[in-house]
């Protein structure tokens, strides 16, 4: 009865650990749940200026808008993006949508046919592989490079090229490692989408949360003229994941205006987008301090990530590239010396023991069973207990 596809639907990050978890608190225990970036369960708070804007207009948000977005939405989006140096952001080339998630299965079933295939990366945020296979591709993975600092092997890329390949995603800052590409990278990878036809998706969820001291470049600033969709939105900039805020923006030379095309006619189809969430947009984009005030020295965010990469680094039982960005890690460890079957083995018992949630690193596809990602969004004392609680956890296991 069921189709086919839904066989390779699936997320980690909300499977069988997340429903044990659920389980043990409704038994009363309390569980740390560090598997979803989801800010506002951690005491984070939107930002004023965005309750105003929102408590202020709302009246403008009870009608259908246009399928492609609200004007005033559109406009503020095609700015900040040309500030990037985007130089195709204009607003008839944004398309908002019910969050990046929505967007990246409007983007898939766009794209692709039955048997198509769209490179992403290995570590791979679960949301790209889905979307892919809705719409009827093949994921194929190519390999991040953890002794270089997490960024894509591009030779690994250019060996997985088949005359399927559609398109190329990228996360950046990247989700599970939580590392910022360097422009020669970016560059890179675009010169090899131009060289075989390809589009580039670049997912850029986390552009505004980077750490003081480090720039995000966007890739569609430095595409050479390649086919770019970048894709953005305010869920965690600004603290508003459930109102489902995102965009995309459609760039380049070669098939641009076909992709907008065929986005349009299935946003079409779907009438329009969560309209609240797009009243809000103008004075988020505007507010760039709120989000700044997380990623600086000192600031939440920064303070948070340090803390647990100084643990996991002093640890001697595991290891860690350090995030330049967002609020997730990718920690290392050794499941076979651990004496266990699987890195998912470590998490349940981790989950047992010390009642702590984080995400096996093959919920990211990525192979090795010797990772997880940890979110680091509580409060630093929080994270700092529970940490020592995964090391303590880890010894254990190696004694
Ligand atoms: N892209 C990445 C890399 C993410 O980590 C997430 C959420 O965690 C999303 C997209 C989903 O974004 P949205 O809330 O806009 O659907």
């Amino acid at each position: 009865m069921i189709a086919k596809r839904m066989e390779g639907i699936h997320s980690v990050i909300r499977g069988p650990l997340y429903e044990q978890s659920l389980k043990m608190a409704a038994q009363g225990i309390d569980v740390l749940r560090l598997n979803s970036g989801n800010l506002a369960l951690f005491g984070f708070k939107m930002p004023e200026s965005i309750k105003s804007a929102l408590l202020n207009n709302v009246e403008k948000a009870t009608g259908y808008c246009d399928f492609r977005g609200m004007p005033d939405a559109r406009k503020a989006i095609a700015e900040y993006h040309l500030s990037k140096g985007i130089t195709d952001a204009t607003a008839e080339n944004v398309f908002i949508g019910n969050g990046v998630s929505e967007l990246a299965e409007t983007l898939m079933l766009a794209l692709i046919d039955s048997g198509d295939e769209v490179l992403l990366p290995c570590p791979t945020y679960s949301l790209w592989s889905n979307s892919v296979i809705v719409a009827g591709g093949k994921p194929v993975y190519y390999m991040l490079d953890e002794g270089q600092n997490w960024f894509p092997d591009i030779k690994d890329i250019k060996r997985k090229i088949t005359n399927r390949t559609k398109a190329i995603v990228l996360i950046n800052p990247h989700n599970p490692t939580g590392v910022l590409y360097p422009k020669e990278v970016l560059v890179e990878i675009c010169r090899v989408a131009r060289e075989n036809g390809l589009v580039v998706i670049s997912d850029e969820i986390y552009d505004r949360l980077v750490f003081e001291g480090k720039i995000h470049v966007s890739t569609a600033s430095v595409s050479g003229g390649a086919t770019v969709v970048t894709m953005n939105g305010l869920s965690k900039s600004h603290i508003v994941c459930g109102l489902r805020s995102g965009w995309m923006i459609v760039s380049g030379e070669k098939g641009a205006a076909e992709i907008k095309d065929a986005v349009s006619r299935l946003m079409s189809v779907r009438i329009c987008g969560n309209t609240v969430s797009q009243l809000i947009v103008p004075a988020a984009l505007k507010d760039t301090e709120s989000t700044a005030a997380l990623v600086k020295k000192g600031g939440r965010l920064y303070e948070q990530s340090k803390a647990v990469t100084k643990i996991i680094k002093e640890s001697g039982v595991m290891t860690c590239v350090e995030n330049d960005a967002a609020f997730y890690v990718f920690p290392r460890f050794d499941h076979k010396a651990m004496g266990l079957k699987s890195d998912n083995d470590f998490c349940a018992g981790l989950l047992k023991e010390k009642h702590i949630l984080v995400i096996p690193g093959s919920g990211f596809m990525y192979p090795d069973n010797d990772h997880l990602r940890i979110v680091m969004l509580p409060e630093k004392p929080a994270l700092e207990t529970a940490m020592t609680d995964m090391i303590a956890y880890a010894r254990s296991l190696l004694s």
